[in-house]
Parts: structure tokens; C-alpha cells; sequence
């Protein structure tokens, strides 16, 4: 008579187990020859210790011309961020070197390439709004998406 309580016991526990190995913790985002991204929001689920994005640009514009990079930063640091990044160039992938308003950020791909970027979501905030975006000159108004962790 027991064993169907045990069986039902042991069943919970491994779905649960279940549950927690299965938050993904990674996803792709696209770029294009069109100055978009192909996602607006990304939700990173609180079980991630850490969080990875792969961009890639599914372009055919090389990076001098419609490069693409994936930065992210509260929304309150977009802009002042951004502008950094503009006058560091190319050079320094559009990111101020040594900016601790950047979260995170890729190098700057143009089209058909591909790289990657992990988060450390301890740096994130349960309740806060992250941006992320393109910060090449003239893309991060129109590229960018919220983020959020939770
Ligand atoms: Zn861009």
C-alpha cells in the first residue's frame, strides 16, 4: 500500500530537480543589415548564476559599416554610456575601456559573423530595468531591448 506514496514522492522531488537544471540560461540575438535586433526583451530567470548571450548578425554589410555589438546597462545609463562609447570608436568596439556603467558587452561583428558575451547576474538587480543595446554611433537609439532578472 505504501508504494504508490513513495513512487509519488520520488517523482516530485526529481521534477523539481528538474525544474531548477532546466532554466536556460543563454540566448541568441540577431542583428541586420537593417539596424535591427530581433529581440526586444529578454527575462533572465534568478536560478541563473550567470547568463549568456550570443549575438550574431545575420547581415552581409561589414562591421565599418553596419557593425553590431550587444551592451548592456540600467536604463538610466543608456544614453550617457552610449555616448562614451561613441568617442571611444571602433577601436575600443564602441565601449568606453574601463566603464562601469557596461554591465557587459560584445565586441562589434558585422554581417555573417558571430560572438558571445556572459553575464554575471550578480551584478543584476531583482526590480531594476537593464537595457541592452548597440552602442555603434546612431544604432542604440533604434537597437535596444529591456532586460530584467527574476
Ligand atoms: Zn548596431
Amino acid at each position: 500500500m505504501i508504494r504508490p506514496l513513495v513512487l509519488a514522492a520520488l517523482l516530485s522531488a526529481s521534477s523539481q530537480v528538474y525544474a531548477q537544471s532546466a532554466a536556460n540560461c543563454e540566448t541568441t540575438v540577431d542583428g541586420n543589415d537593417a539596424m535591427r535586433f530581433n529581440v526586444t526583451e529578454i527575462k533572465i530567470d534568478k536560478a541563473c548564476t550567470s547568463f549568456t548571450v550570443k549575438l550574431t548578425h545575420s547581415g552581409k554589410m561589414p562591421r565599418e559599416a553596419m557593425g553590431h555589438n550587444w551592451v548592456l546597462a540600467k536604463k538610466a545609463d543608456v544614453s550617457a554610456a552610449a555616448n562614451d562609447g561613441m568617442k571611444a570608436g571602433l577601436a575600443n568596439e564602441y565601449v568606453q575601456p574601463g566603464d562601469t556603467r557596461v554591465l557587459a558587452a560584445t565586441k562589434v561583428i558585422g554581417g555573417g559573423g558571430s560572438t558571445s558575451v556572459t553575464v554575471d547576474t550578480s551584478k543584476l538587480a531583482a526590480g531594476e530595468e537593464y537595457t541592452f543595446f548597440c552602442s555603434v554611433p546612431g544604432h542604440w537609439t533604434i537597437m535596444k531591448g529591456k532586460l530584467t532578472i527574476g
